[in-house]
C-alpha cells in the first residue's frame, strides 16, 4: 500500500535513481515539498513558515510546517526578542478545504526568552495573528467564509452544509463567530465620522414582544445598518445619535422616542419614506371602512362566507374575536314567520331553544341584508358579543333543529307503517 505521506511517496519514486545517493534523495524531497508548499500557500502563509510534509488520510490533508523565524515580539512587554528557546509548541490549525476534504495545519511555534528583566513573561511562543488568533484553532480566513456563509442559513443548517465541503465546525462554534464578527463590526461602525444621516426604528425580535424591542441605526445613504442596540426609548436613542457627531439628519418615525432624543442631540429631523407610505395605507384603509359594511357575508350556495375579518381589527373587542377566518352556514336561512314556528313545532324546541333558533336566523337574515354587527345588536337590543356568538353558533343551531325535525319525521313515518293513529299529527303539521 501506497504511503499517505507526500514525503515517503516522493523517498519512493526516486528509488528507480541508483546514481543519486541517499542524501542527495532526502534533500531532494525537502526542497520538493518545500516547493509544493509554497505553490499553494506562497500568499497566505507567514513568510517564514516551511512546509515539510503532508498526510493524506480518507478524509483529510495535514500540513506539516516549522517555522523558521529569528525574532518575535514579547506579547507582555512588546519588546521584540531575538533569544530563541530550544522548545517549541505544536498548534493544530483548520483552514479552508481543498477538494471536499478537510485541511489541518500544523504548525512548531517558537518559544522565546524575553529579555527585558521587568517583564512578567520569562518565556513566549511567537504568534501569527494574521494566519490564527491566539488559541484559535481556526484559521482566519476560514472564520470569515464561516460566517459569511451562516449569515445566509440557520447555524444548525450550516454545521452540516459546511461539513459536505470538508469544514469540520459545530453549531456553538459557528454562533460564536457570527457574535464576535458582529461585535467588530459594530465597534468599528461607532468609530465612524462620515456618516451624514441616521436612520432610526424600532424593531421586536419576538413579534409583538415589547420586551424584545430594539433600536435599529441605518446609514441613511448607505441604507447599512451601523449598530442594533436593546431598547427603543429616548435614553437608549440618544446615546447612540451622540455617537455619530457628523450625523446632521436623522430620519425617524413618527413616535416620541426618537423625536425627542433627537432634538436633544440637535438634530435636523425628517420622517422617513416608509413611514409616510405606511401612513397612506392607514388613512385610505380608514376611509374606506367608513364607507362599506363592517362585515361583507357572501352567500356561496346554501351557505355564508364571510369577507373581512374584523377579528383582525383593533377596534373589535378580542374577547368577541372569531376563531375562524370565515364564516359558513349551511341550511336555509331566511325564513318566512309561520315556516319558523312550524319548524319549532317539529323540533319540539323548549322555550330557550326556540329563542335561540329565532334569534340567530333573525341575525342571519339582517347580516344577508348587509347590517353591520353593531346596527343588528341594536335593532335586537343585545350586545355586539351576543351576535358574534349567534353567528358563530349558527351552522349548529340549524344544524341541530334540522337534526331534530329529521328525527321527527323519522318516528311519524315509523307510526305510519304500523298502522297508528297519525290524525292528530297530520293535524298538527297542517296546524
Ligand atoms: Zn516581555
Amino acid at each position: 500500500m501506497e504511503s499517505s505521506l507526500i514525503g515517503d511517496r516522493i523517498m519512493d519514486f526516486m528509488e528507480q535513481y541508483n546514481s543519486i545517493t541517499a542524501q542527495t534523495k532526502k534533500e531532494l524531497a525537502a526542497g520538493t515539498i518545500e516547493i509544493i508548499g509554497n505553490f499553494f500557500y506562497e500568499f497566505c502563509m507567514p513568510n517564514l513558515w516551511h512546509l515539510r510534509n503532508i498526510k493524506r488520510s480518507n478524509n483529510e490533508f495535514v500540513f506539516y510546517w516549522v517555522s523558521d523565524t529569528q525574532q518575535a515580539v514579547c506579547p507582555e512587554c512588546k519588546t521584540v526578542s531575538q533569544n530563541r528557546a530550544n522548545t517549541y509548541l505544536t498548534r493544530r490549525i483548520q483552514d479552508l478545504p481543498i477538494s471536499g476534504m478537510t485541511v489541518y495545519h500544523e504548525i512548531k511555534d517558537n518559544r522565546y526568552y524575553c529579555d527585558t528583566p521587568e517583564c512578567s513573561s520569562i518565556t513566549f511562543i511567537e504568534q501569527f495573528e494574521e494566519m490564527a488568533e491566539k488559541d484559535a484553532r481556526l484559521s482566519e480566513r476560514l472564520k470569515d467564509f464561516i460566517v459569511r456563509y451562516a449569515i445566509e442559513a440557520s447555524s444548525n443548517a450550516s454545521s452540516k452544509a459546511l461539513i459536505k465541503i470538508g469544514i469540520k465546525v459545530s453549531r456553538d462554534t459557528i454562533l460564536r463567530l457570527i457574535k464576535k464578527k458582529g461585535a467588530a463590526v459594530v465597534t468599528q461602525n461607532l468609530k465612524r465620522d462620515d456618516v451624514k444621516v441616521l436612520s432610526v426604528d424600532d424593531i421586536n425580535l419576538r413579534k409583538g414582544n415589547s420586551s424584545t424591542a430594539c433600536s435599529v441605526f441605518i446609514d441613511g445613504e448607505t441604507h447599512r445598518v451601523l449598530v442594533i442596540v436593546q431598547g427603543a426609548t429616548e435614553e437608549i436613542a440618544q446615546k447612540v445619535l451622540k455617537q455619530f457627531p457628523s450625523a446632521d439628519i436623522v430620519s425617524r418615525d413618527r413616535g416620541t422616542a426618537y423625536a425627542s432624543a433627537a432634538t436633544k442631540c440637535d438634530k435636523i429631523q425628517v420622517a422617513d419614506g416608509f413611514h409616510l407610505v405606511q401612513n397612506i395605507h392607514k388613512v385610505v384603509k380608514d376611509a374606506l371602512y367608513q364607507e362599506i359594511p363592517h362585515d361583507l357575508f357572501v352567500r356561496e350556495g346554501e351557505g355564508w362566507i364571510r369577507m373581512v375579518n374584523s377579528a383582525s381589527e383593533e377596534s373589535v373587542d378580542t374577547s368577541v374575536q372569531d376563531d375562524g377566518d370565515c364564516l359558513v352556514v349551511m341550511g336555509p336561512t331566511t325564513l318566512a314567520e309561520d315556516d319558523l314556528e312550524k319548524r319549532i313545532y317539529l323540533a319540539e324546541l323548549t322555550d330557550k331553544q326556540a329563542d335561540k333558533y329565532k334569534k340567530t336566523m333573525k341575525i342571519l337574515e339582517l347580516t344577508e341584508s348587509g347590517l353591520r354587527t353593531s346596527e343588528i345588536a341594536k335593532r335586537l337590543s343585545m350586545t355586539g358579543q351576543d351576535v358574534w356568538n349567534y353567528r358563530k353558533n349558527a351552522p349548529e343551531t340549524i344544524q341541530n333543529v334540522e337534526n331534530k325535525i329529521d328525527e321527527y319525521y323519522q318516528y311519524y313515518e315509523q307510526r305510519q307503517y304500523r298502522q297508528k293513529t297519525i290524525a292528530k299529527h297530520t293535524d298538527a303539521i297542517i296546524k
